[in-house]
Order: structure tokens, then C-alpha cells, then sequence
């Protein structure tokens, strides 16, 4: 194959192939090429939130990752001696409210099978060994197994190549952070004697952390820290004897591994780079911002990066919107890497608390908040990325319009319902009273798909809201002007 496409995708790791589907589902032409022969049989981003969930659903095919995977219920944290804290996940305000417990080897098959059915093949053992910005195009150079070389001439380039990103290098960005100084231990196997199934088990053992999580039918992931490094070499992956210790130790009686699928030794990177593009270049996923896996999050931030850029990629491509929308993809997505890392930093620390005092206080602590269902629907939230919001980007408009609009999201947050209309051709919705979103359509028929708001928890609001299904603008019926410059600022 030796066409130009408009958008060249390095990795097809999970970002990779989320942000390849979204633009197939888009109309875009798109490459997208591995250097590795298969996709991961790893069992790796174990958890799906609730947002992503919702993300793939207004796209149209949460369906096929639903029955690839288990509900988690909640989380629970004890001491081994006492349960600490219970996390529901049941109250969640969203379509989703769950975590979807899916091994990525599943997850990446999904997707690979759903751009197979777009008419878009994985290239694999293809290889991009670098890149040249030139004009309006970027020449990226392609290495294949048999040795031929090729030299692609794309639009755009996306760098969604994990953590060792080649794309990263090429642009010289700096991947700041740390690797933190503690040797962790995973182990993905049958388990038996550990109660209730639905719910993730962390044990708070005063030698360290020991963490469960269901991957269906008996199947789990363990995890568990071992202290502080004791060399610079790597630790050597654990045996099944090894792990079983650990449960023995630090969990409750009667925990029994059999048939381990995956034993691996790991250390937690802390890193992110400050800008997410440069011209025609662009960074998702782990090549812009790795952390602890406390959480779960750093895939679906990951494919929400996909979510956020694919769309102004497709308006930008399609001449709907000027070239400053992408403008917006680095602000936007820059800043949730900063806070979602900055949780996963804190969860972590608190998990691998060694001082018996520090670890005493951090119990009492926990144990006294997760007293207030308030605070135990907070940790869901932040885990769910269901409050994940764009308050200080530069297409939220800023304007007081929406304390006239009543209830609701604000500008910047997400929107909760299911997104109306055709996945494929998704524009703007304007919902609102029916003139007015009639007219905005009228005005900007490439952009605006119009809804009257029928609902009343919505009457007498005008609302824009983003195809990846956050809120840009908010007003009343009688802000039809300013919902018209905030289009404006965006119409080509
Ligand atoms: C043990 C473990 C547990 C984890 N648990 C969770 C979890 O529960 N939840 C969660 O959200 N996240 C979790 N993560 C993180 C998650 O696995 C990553 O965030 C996710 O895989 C990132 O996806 P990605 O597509 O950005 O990168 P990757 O999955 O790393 O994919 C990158 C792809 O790019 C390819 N590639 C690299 N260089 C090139 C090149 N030059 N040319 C062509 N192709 C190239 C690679 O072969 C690879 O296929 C976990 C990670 C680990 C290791």
C-alpha cells in the first residue's frame, strides 16, 4: 500500500486504534501502522470508566466491548482486619455507572475488528523510524520487516506510539517526571477463596499494598508494591510461589493463585510533556503522558485524548472549521494529563505508606470519610473522569449568559445524555428552544445540528455542545447572538 493519506497514526495500541476509528467513523482517510507483529495478548488497562463507556456509546459501539467484559460494582479497601472503605460505583450519574473490567488484549481486539469493518487494516511490523514537517505536510518515513522503507506523505501526524514514543523524540520534547522509587509485582491468574466477585479488593497491609481486580470468571489481576528499590536492575518477575506468599501475608485468609496467565515486575513512571502538538504533529496516550496505574486511568485518558482530537482533525480536514480549532486539543487534553496525574501521584503515595504511623492516620482518615456518602461519590466521580471538565479552554466561551440558562451543565462540562442524531456526520448540537436552534442551523449548516429541547429540566436554555459531548456555550433563548459568535470564532 503506498497511499497518502490525511492522517498518518503511528501505534495501534489502544489510543492509536480508538483515534484511527473515530477518524474512519469520521470519513477520514487514515494509515495507521504498528512496528509490532500482533497486538498485545496482555491483560494490561483492566478497567474501562464510565466516561469512556460513554464516549464509545454517542460513537456508536460501546455495544461490542459490553459483552468482552465484567461489571465492577464498586471497591473496597481493608486493613485484613477491617473493611475500611466501600466505593460504589451503583450512583454514578452516567449511562455507564460502573467500571467495565476488560483485559486490553480484548479491548484492542474490539477496535482493531471495528476499523477492519471501517475498511481500515493495521499495518503491522511497520515501523516509523522518523519524520519531516515540510510545508503543509509531513513526510514520515516507514521501515518494513522485509527491509523496504517508504516514505509517507500525510496531512497530519499523530504519535500515538506508548511511552518510548518515536514521534516524541522526532519533536524533541522533553517527557518530564520521575520513575518512582518503589518495585511493584503483578499476577494475572485464577483465584479462589476472595469474596464479593464484583468489587475490586485493596488491602492495606502494614508491608504494603495488595490490590484485586476481577477480570471475570475466577479471573484476577493482583497487584502489590515491594518496597523501596534495592537496585538500580529491574526486579526479576515474580514466581507463582512468590505471589502466593504475598497473598498469604497481606490479604485475607484462604486466598489461593492457581494458573497464572501473566507474572511481570514493574516501576511506576510519572511523566508528561507540556505541549501535545507541534504544527503538523500531535501526541495522544502514553506517548504524551504515562503514570501509576492507581486508578486505572491512564488508558481512558488516553482515548479520550482520541475522542477530543478526532473530531476538530475531521471539521479542519473537512474545511468546516478554521485551523485554530486544534489549537485547542493540546490546552484541553495538557490539562487533564496534569490532573489526572497528579491523582494517580496521590493514590499511589497513599497506598505505599510505610511508617505504622503515617499508615494508622491515612485508616482513621479514610475510614471517617468514607462515613459521607458525599465523599465516597467524589472518589467515583474522579475514578468514573465523569467530572472531567474544559473550564479554562479556549472553546468554552466565557460569558455570565449561563447563569440565565437555569440548571445544568456549565460551559466546559460534560454533557450527560446520549448525543442525538447520526455517529458519522456528528456536528454541534444546538439545543434549545426551537427558533432559535432553527436559525443557528440555518446559519451554520456544516457545523450546528439543531434539538429543540423538549425537556423541561432544559426549557428556555440554549445550549452548544461539542460532537465529543461537552458543553461550549450556554445561554438562554435570548443569547441567539452570542451563541452566533461563538460559532463564528470556530466556522471557517
Ligand atoms: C501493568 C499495567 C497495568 C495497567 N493498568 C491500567 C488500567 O487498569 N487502566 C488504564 O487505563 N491503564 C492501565 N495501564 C496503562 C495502559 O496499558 C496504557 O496507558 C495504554 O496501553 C496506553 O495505550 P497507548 O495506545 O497510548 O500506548 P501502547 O499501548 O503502548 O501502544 C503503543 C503502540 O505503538 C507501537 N509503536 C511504538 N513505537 C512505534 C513506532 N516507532 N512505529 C510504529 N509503532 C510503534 C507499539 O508496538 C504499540 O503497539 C496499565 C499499564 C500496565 C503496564
Amino acid at each position: 500500500m503506498t497511499t497518502s493519506p490525511k492522517v498518518l497514526i503511528a501505534g495501534a495500541g489502544p489510543v492509536g486504534l480508538t483515534l484511527a476509528n473515530e477518524l474512519a467513523r469520521h470519513g477520514v482517510s487514515v494509515r495507521i501502522v504498528d512496528k509490532a507483529g500482533e497486538r498485545t495478548d496482555k491483560s494490561k488497562a483492566l478497567v474501562m470508566w464510565s466516561r469512556t463507556l460513554e464516549l464509545f456509546d454517542d460513537a456508536g459501539y460501546v455495544d461490542k466491548f459490553l459483552p468482552a467484559g465484567m461489571v465492577a460494582h464498586g471497591a473496597q479497601i481493608s486493613t485484613g482486619k477491617e473493611v475500611v472503605a466501600r466505593i460504589s460505583f451503583d450512583s454514578l450519574d452516567s449511562r455507564y455507572p460502573y467500571a467495565l473490567m476488560i483485559p486490553q488484549s480484548e479491548t484492542e481486539r474490539v477496535l482493531e475488528e471495528q476499523l477492519a469493518a471501517r475498511g481500515v487494516t493495521v499495518e503491522r511490523l511497520v515501523e516509523l523510524s522518523g519524520f519531516d514537517e515540510e510545508g503543509d505536510k509531513v513526510d514520515a518515513a516507514i521501515k518494513k520487516a522485509n527491509g523496504e522503507t517508504e516514505t509517507v506523505s500525510a496531512d497530519w501526524l499523530i504519535g500515538c506510539d506508548g511511552a518510548h514514543s518515536t514521534v516524541r523524540h522526532g519533536l524533541g520534547f522533553a517527557f518530564e517526571g520521575s520513575t518512582q522509587q518503589s518495585d511493584w509485582v503483578l499476577a494475572d491468574g485464577y483465584l479462589s477463596g476472595l469474596e464479593p466477585k464484583d468489587r475490586i479488593h485493596i488491602f492495606w497491609h502494614r508491608d504494603g499494598i495488595l490490590a484485586f481486580f476481577p477480570i471475570g470468571s475466577e479471573r484476577w489481576r493482583v497487584v502489590a508494591d515491594l518496597g523501596p528499590v534495592t537496585s538500580e536492575a529491574r526486579h526479576t518477575d515474580q514466581t507463582l510461589a512468590e505471589v502466593q506468599a504475598l497473598l498469604t501475608q497481606r490479604g485475607s485468609p484462604g486466598i489461593t493463585m492457581s494458573d497464572p496467565v501473566w507474572l511481570a515486575a514493574f516501576r511506576i513512571n510519572e511523566r508528561k510533556v507540556k505541549d501535545y502538538r507541534r504544527g503538523r504533529v500531535f501526541l495522544a496516550g502514553d506517548a504524551a503522558h504515562i503514570h501509576s496505574p492507581a486508578g486505572g486511568q491512564g488508558m481512558n485518558t488516553g482515548m479520550q485524548d482520541a475522542f477530543n482530537l478526532a473530531w476538530k482533525l475531521k471539521m479542519v480536514i473537512a474545511g468546516t472549521a478554521k485551523s485554530s480549532l486544534l489549537d485547542s486539543y493540546s490546552v484541553e487534553r495538557s490539562a487533564i494529563g496534569e490532573i489526572v496525574l497528579r491523582n494517580a501521584g496521590r493514590m499511589t503515595d497513599a497506598a505505599i505508606l510505610r511508617n505504622p504511623i503515617a499508615q494508622g492516620l491515612r485508616n482513621a482518615v479514610v475510614k471517617f470519610a468514607a462515613g459521607f456518602p458525599i465523599l465516597q461519590h467524589a472518589v467515583a466521580d474522579q475514578l468514573s473522569e465523569l467530572k472531567l471538565a474544559y473550564p479554562m479552554s479556549p472553546l468554552t466561551a466565557k460569558n455570565d449568559h449561563a447563569s440565565h440558562a437555569g440548571h445544568g451543565p456549565k460551559p466546559g462540562m460534560r454533557w450527560p445524555d446520549r448525543l442525538p442524531g447520526d455517529a458519522a456526520g456528528r456536528t454541534f448540537t444546538a439545543l434549545g428552544p426551537k427558533d432559535v436552534v432553527t436559525a443557528l442551523a440555518e446559519k451554520f449548516p456544516k457545523l450546528v445540528m439543531p434539538v429543540s429541547a423538549d425537556d423541561p429540566a432544559h426549557a428556555g436554555a440554549l445550549r452548544l455542545i461539542r460532537p465529543d459531548g461537552y458543553v461550549g456555550f450556554v445561554g438562554s433563548g435570548a443569547d441567539q447572538e452570542h451563541a452566533e459568535s461563538y460559532l463564528a470564532g470556530i466556522s471557517a
